[in-house]
């Protein structure tokens, strides 16, 4: 992985990637707040980190993800920015511009809910606003 020469973390915090959002993706327990994931998701769809953006899904909700169509997204977007909007212990609204594969901008708006169990965090689901 080359570092951003800007030393900025895909999910936009003023860090490394390395010192921020990698540091979740090789332990998941790394993430200690909801906000935490949801920027090391974001940061994983920016990376391709498919593996990862599976395994923080919570165990219930899981089962029903498909790999291949996480990756499709991931891959046919060009992920340009994230906003936070608001956040509480459980719950993170936030905005995610890409380009799609049209190379239109397109604003993902999501509420989405997380979920701790025994010191891990997982994203359970999310509702599009
Ligand atoms: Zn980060």
């Amino acid at each position: 992985m080359i570092e951003d020469p800007i030393s900025m973390c895909p999910c936009g915090h003023l860090l490394p990637y390395s010192d921020c959002c990698q540091k979740v993706h090789l332990d998941q327990k790394q993430a200690t707040s909801a906000e935490q994931l949801m920027r090391a998701r974001y940061a994983a769809f920016v990376v391709g980190n498919i593996n990862f953006l599976y395994a923080s899904f919570h165990p219930a909700t899981r089962r029903f993800q498909n790999k291949k169509h996480i990756e499709a997204w991931a891959k046919e977007s060009k992920w340009m920015q994230l906003h936070i909007l608001r956040s509480t212990v459980n719950v993170v609204e936030f905005e995610a511009h890409y380009l799609d594969s049209q190379l239109n901008l397109q604003i993902h708006h999501e509420r989405s809910n997380f979920k701790e169990i025994q010191g891990i965090w997982y994203y359970v689901d999310g509702k599009l606003l």
